[in-house]
């Protein structure tokens, strides 16, 4: 029986020649896993009838553990993002996004080391909107009007915001304990209290209580607003360690973070809960890159190392980084995006399965 039995989702788009690209990695350090693929995206609609199989779900369940690649969005199908509907189903509710610098990916800086914590289960992405037009949207902007809290305008459409005092907690005290695994510094609260008061007010307030559980720690805390934010990780992106914000802010620093370190061909990712863990690089499927052999596994391959360290395989996950650096940082062996980040022109950039087999010559 193997050691570890991994459920693995390869998606659609770019996700199925990037999971192989991962897999062969990752089989490549003899780490003894059993992959259990499983489907889910708008390829299976038709057998399924959804695009995520109740039998995908109850994998991961089993397992505890997924990998998966990139699952477009269908748009007009009526079905909402497979991506957001498995963090709901099992309450994956810490979107864990490390972005450090990788020498030779083309970046603007070479010394970077910080951690997008994302909440991920309330905040706009709750999805309850009221669409424009509907009655619905108008009962609410009368009910708006009648409670004396303000005016909306009735040709509004309206998204709501929920931030909740568990929501919160869970999310600070991951950010904590996450930062004391790993030998981290600092936690920075990241809102917008000064004019959302009532939500990241609320964010804020709580942050700073589960900040006082852990004043013993050693672990610093701070706050900071999301537009200064955003200016200083531009100006001084050395400066940060963990952030941990709410799900839009955590979204959007996630992929400002991923700017900052080259490009989403290497932006890793994580969605943990309680229970089942879901790992998966921050991009999307890539439709234009689809079956060409283009596109970089490197996110891929890094959302895997993160599993392995979840899993305890430490070593193979620091010798997958150890390559991923090697490679990347000779720069010979490189994916068209990488090569463009450098020298302007994709010539010379290796295909998906070819930087794979770099990576594994230089395990
Ligand atoms: P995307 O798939 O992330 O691609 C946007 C651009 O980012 C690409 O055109 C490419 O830029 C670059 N890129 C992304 N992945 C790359 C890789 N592995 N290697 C090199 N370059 C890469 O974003 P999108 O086109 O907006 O979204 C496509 C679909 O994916 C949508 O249906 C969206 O909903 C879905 N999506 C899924 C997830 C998920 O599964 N978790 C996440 C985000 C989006 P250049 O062309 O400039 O090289």
């Amino acid at each position: 029986m193997a050691k570890h039995t991994v459920t693995l989702i390869p998606g659609d788009g770019i996700g199925p020649e990037l999971t192989t690209a991962m897999r062969r990695v990752v089989d490549a350090t003899g780490v003894d896993i059993e992959w259990e693929v499983a489907e889910a995206g708008a390829d299976v609609i038709e057998t399924y009838g959804t695009p995520l199989p109740e039998s995908t779900l109850e994998s991961i369940r089993r397992n505890k553990v997924a990998i998966k690649g990139p699952i477009t969005t269908p748009v007009g199908t009526g079905f909402r993002s497979v991506n957001v509907a498995i963090r709901k189903e099992l309450d994956l509710y810490a979107c864990l996004r490390p972005a450090f610098s990788i020498p030779g990916s083309g970046a603007r800086y070479d010394d970077i080391d910080l951690v997008i914590v994302r909440e991920n289960t309330e905040d706009l992405y709750a999805g309850i909107e009221f669409e424009q037009g509907s009655e619905d949207a108008a009962e609410l902007i009368r009910f708006v009007a009648d409670r004396g809290a303000g005016v909306i305008r009735p040709d509004s459409g309206l998204s709501l915001k929920p931030i909740s005092i568990t929501g919160t907690q869970r999310i600070v005290r991951f950010a904590f304990d996450y930062a004391i695994a790993n030998g981290r510094k600092k936690v920075t609260a990241v809102h917008k209290a000064n004019i959302l008061k009532m939500s990241d007010g609320l964010f804020l307030k709580v942050a700073r209580e589960v900040a006082e559980e852990y004043k013993d720690s050693g672990v610093e805390f701070e706050d900071y607003i999301v537009d200064a934010t955003c200016m200083q990780l531009v100006l001084h992106p050395e400066w940060w360690d963990v952030l941990v914000l709410p799900n839009l802010y955590g979204d959007i620093v996630s992929d400002l973070s991923a700017g900052l370190i080259g490009g989403l061909g290497i932006a890793m990712g994580a969605n943990i809960g309680a229970e089942c863990a879901v790992f998966e690089p921050v991009h999307g499927s890539a439709p234009k890159y689809a079956g060409k052999d283009m596109a970089n596994p490197t996110a891929e391959i890094l959302s895997a190392m993160l599993m392995l360290k979840h899993l305890g395989e430490t070593e193979a996950a620091d010798r997958i980084l150890s390559a991923v650096r090697k490679v990347i940082g000779e720069g010979t062996h490189v994916t068209y995006d990488i090569k463009r980040s450098n020298t302007g022109s994709t010539e010379g950039a290796v295909g998906t399965q070819a930087y794979a087999d770099a990576l594994i010559a230089a395990l």
